[in-house]
């Protein structure tokens, strides 16, 4: 093995050439200098102090591995073409495998960590379950082995990649809560995007919901279980989870009814969504407490796909990762978890092969008609997705509310 190794690296050398290594050397030396005159007067203004600082570098090293750097004096890496990147059916996101192997963890570690749960959902209003998947889809239920010591991504990253000020203000952050005493450098471990722990936090997001469960003084969201599952409850809680609602249901949508409804935007309590015909594909009415409340139709591939009536609590999901899918992710799996459900009943349709850059035509033609479609990105979020179904009802087409082949022709 080692022998394998060194002639591995002796042929890496004789690739790079002894010039990318001079200034490979050049840039290191560049970063400490950017350490003690750059970052060091930001830090000791946020009030970071001076023993604090030294400490907290004294074994940071450049990442070179990690993606999307931009060291100075090097050629930029050519950025992947984005447009280029296929565009398909949510379906692929629901792995049943992957699903069916998370909830059986989820359901086991239910029973191992009840009382916890139960302490936190009386704490936060946050149902066990819903804090289990989270915990499952970030981390693997803390059983993912954490990669990156975080303070060589933050710092790489701040120091050299293509969105330097994000990282910045986490490596801020990060020595923040250094300071603080909660952890250690050397097991503040995070992702390549410096995403932390068993909640995968970045840094300013532990500093604003991180919480001391165990009560041994310290916030430990890469060793404590209950402090990582309290952690993630007082996230949900603090953007807006509401005590006693359900996430959301799976519904059948009837066919007079548009799908161009969407948004958090367009909420009605769920009763008048039941009024138009739409029902729980459960075969159950939805719950007497919620139908006064409000509820919002969500359908993520349009007419191609399950449809949904959600609540405000899925969008303090999406709050951990704006995603629809993810949410969703999410949602079926906590119920998953909490009641033994299965896979979505309605099936993801195969809508055809298209590219990103398809879908920004036809949301440039969209704007251009005077529609609203959110970001112009290639992703088809609802505003983009509501806005093609009001399109396709106004040129006489049946609306689907989703990006199709046969769309491109007609909308450019
Ligand atoms: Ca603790």
């Amino acid at each position: 093995m080692l022998r394998f190794l060194s002639v591995l690296f002796l042929s890496l050398l004789s690739l790079a050439g002894p010039s990318f290594a001079a200034s490979k050397a050049d840039v290191e030396a560049q970063f400490r200098r950017w350490l003690q005159d750059d970052l060091w007067p930001e830090a000791r203004q946020a009030g970071v102090s001076a023993a604090s600082f030294k400490a907290a570098f004294a074994d940071v090293k450049l990442n070179w591995d990690l993606p999307d750097l931009a060291p100075p004096g090097f050629p930029r890496a050519k950025e992947r073409k984005q447009s280029q990147a296929e565009f398909s059916s949510p379906g692929s996101y629901f792995s049943e495998k992957r699903l069916q192997g998370l909830a059986a963890t989820g359901r086991s570690l239910a029973s191992a960590h009840a009382s916890t749960l139960k302490r936190i959902e009386r704490s936060y209003g946050v149902p066990g379950p819903v804090v289990l998947a989270i915990w499952g889809r970030e981390s693997g239920f803390g059983r993912a082995k954490i990669p990156h010591p975080i303070m060589d991504v933050l710092a790489t990253k701040a120091f050299m990649s293509t969105r330097p000020e994000l990282f910045r203000r986490e490596l801020i952050a990060a020595l923040h809560i250094l300071q603080s005493g909660d952890v250690k450098e050397a097991e503040m471990r995070g992702s390549w995007a410096g995403a932390m722990g068993q909640p995968q936090f970045l840094p300013s997001s532990f500093l604003k919901y991180a919480v001391d469960f165990d009560g041994d003084g310290r916030r430990d969201i890469w060793n404590s279980v209950p402090d990582s599952l309290a952690s993630i409850a007082n996230y949900l809680l603090q953007k807006g989870w509401q005590n006693g609602r359900d996430w959301g249901f799976e519904v059948s949508i009837p066919g007079g009814v548009s799908c161009a409804q969407e948004g958090p935007d367009l909420a009605r309590p769920i009763a008048d969504w039941a009024g138009m015909g739409i029902t729980r594909v459960s075969g159950k009415a939805f719950p007497s407490a919620e139908r006064s409340a409000s509820g919002m139709m969500l359908v993520p591939a349009g007419t191609h796909g399950p449809g949904f009536v959600v609540t405000p609590n899925f969008y303090a999901i999406k709050e951990y990762n704006n995603s629809d899918l993810y949410a969703l992710f999410i949602g079926n799996l906590a119920d998953r978890i909490a009641s033994g459900g299965g896979a979505f009943r309605g099936e993801w349709g195969d809508v055809g092969k298209m590219l990103r850059s398809d879908v920004l035509g036809m949301q440039k033609a969209l704007v251009a008609s005077g529609y609203d479609v959110g970001k112009v990105d290639g992703l088809p979020g609802y505003k983009t997705r509501r806005s093609l179904g009001d399109w396709q009802a106004k040129n006489g087409l049946t609306p689907t509310c989703f990006p199709d082949p046969s769309l491109t022709a007609k909308l450019r």
